[in-house]
Order: C-alpha cells, then structure tokens, then sequence
C-alpha cells in the first residue's frame, strides 16, 4: 500500500510536485500517467526515500522510508537513472543488495531465473544491454520479495517483446497481490497495462479514477 498526502517538492522556483494525495490499492496495476516533466519520478524518489519533500509524506504501509525496518522486503524500485557498477557482475551486485537489506541469497538466483538473466548472471553489468539493464533492474527490485513495487517509465526504448514481457510481470505480481505503482507518459501504454490510473499534469493531481470508469461505453 501506497499513500501520498499533500506531497509537495520545490526545486528553486518550480513546484516539481504541489500538494499531491493519492494511494495506491493492493492487487491491481495503477498507471502514474503525465506528460514529461510533470513529476512522476520525483514522485516515486520521494516514495523511495531518494529525495526529501518539502512538505506532506509518502507512506509505504503506513511508514516514510527510512522508517522501514527492512525496505527492500517492502518496496522495490526500478527507478530511472540508477546505475550499477559497471564492473560488477550481476550476481555480484544483487548479492551485496541481499546481504546489506537482511534477504536469503538464495533469492539471488531466484530472482536471476524470473528475469531471464540467469545466462548471464556472471557478466559484468557494464556490458548489458538497456534491456538486460532493465531487467537486473528489476531483480532488485524483486529481491526481497516486497509487497509494493515501483516501475518508472519501465518500457522506455524496450523492443516490443521486453515491452511485452515487462507489461505481463506486472500484472502478475498485482495478481499476486501486490501493489504496483508505473508511470508512463503514454495513454496507449497505460491502456494496456493499467486498470486503475492516478493522471498528473506539472505538479498537480488531474484524475485518479479507474480505466474502466474512464472508457465506460455501458
Ligand atoms: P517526470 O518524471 O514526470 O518526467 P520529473 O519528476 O522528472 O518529471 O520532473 C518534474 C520537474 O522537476 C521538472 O520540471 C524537472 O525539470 C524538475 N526537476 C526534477 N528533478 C530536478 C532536480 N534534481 N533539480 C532541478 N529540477 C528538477
Ligand atoms: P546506495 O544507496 O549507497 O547505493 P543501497 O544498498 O541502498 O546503497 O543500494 C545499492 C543499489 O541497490 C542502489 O543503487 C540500487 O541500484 C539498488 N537498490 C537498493 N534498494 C533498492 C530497492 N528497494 N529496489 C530496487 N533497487 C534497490
């Protein structure tokens, strides 16, 4: 479970987020959907503890972020923009990430065999492709088994299979149960991967509605 209440974060003069409310509902895909630079991965920074807001909270059951006891095991992320040293194999770098946030290492090549990366589990992260990025990216994110999971513009330069397989790993980890937060800033996308949508223009709520409601044709 997601909660935002009055999340505002100002960089200089701009408002990149402005008194921003909505949750986000166990056991259905929620689409974060708003035109480029509208706040979206701000947003999902402040969720992730990644940057501070200047004013109201972002709760993932019932906590800030660094009041998580074991964050891994209750969010995982696959943010936009973090990098993975380039030396280090993917087994190397999800093991360190399974060590400091208290998972079995066994979840390791667990987590390696749902990407499809097991192959390549001893090749260094600097040789991988945006896709292979991506989905060791997500092995991350998996890996402490978390009940409440963050995509940012996950399909970004994805040929249509890698945007295919992401699209149906989402709404199998809702159908688990899960909640499960993706942003894009295409309607089409979110029409085939959303159910429930939470619309952002700059800064500021437009929609949280389902997409059911939305295209309601009787
Ligand atoms: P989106 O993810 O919807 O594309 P962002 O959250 O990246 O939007 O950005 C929202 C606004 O905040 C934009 O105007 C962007 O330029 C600004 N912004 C984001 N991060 C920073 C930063 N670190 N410093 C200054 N401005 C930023
Ligand atoms: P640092 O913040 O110093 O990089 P961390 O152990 O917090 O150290 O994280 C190391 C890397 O592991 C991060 O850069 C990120 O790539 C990944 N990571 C950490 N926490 C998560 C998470 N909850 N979901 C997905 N990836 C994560």
């Amino acid at each position: 479970m997601i909660s935002v209440r009055g999340l505002t974060k100002r960089y200089g003069a701009t408002a990149a987020v402005e008194d921003l409310s909505f949750d986000v509902a166990p056991g259905t895909v929620t689409g974060f959907l708003g035109p480029n630079g509208s706040g979206k991965s701000t947003t999902m920074r402040m969720i992730m503890g990644l940057d501070t807001p200047d004013a109201g909270r972002a709760l993932v059951n019932g906590r800030p972020y660094p009041e998580l006891a074991w964050p891994l095991r209750e969010v995982g992320a696959l943010l936009e923009a973090r990098a993975y040293h380039p030396g280090r194999t993917a087994h190397q770098h999800l093991t360190a990430l399974a060590a400091g946030g208290g998972v079995s290492r066994a979840r390791v090549g667990e987590v390696l065999r749902t990407v499809g990366l097991a192959e390549a589990a001893h090749q260094r992260a600097g040789t991988f492709s945006l896709g292979m990025s991506q989905r060791l990216g997500i092995a991350a994110a998996l890996l402490g088994d978390p009940g409440v999971l963050l995509f940012d513009e996950p399909v970004n330069g994805l040929d249509p299979e890698g945007v295919r397989w992401i699209r149906d790993l989402m709404k199998s980890l809702a159908a688990e149960g899960r909640t499960v937060l993706v942003s894009s800033h295409l309607i089409s996308e979110m029409a085939l991967t959303a159910e429930h949508l939470v619309v952002i223009g700059p800064g500021r709520l437009l929609a949280d509605t389902s997409v059911a409601e939305l295209t309601a044709d009787g």
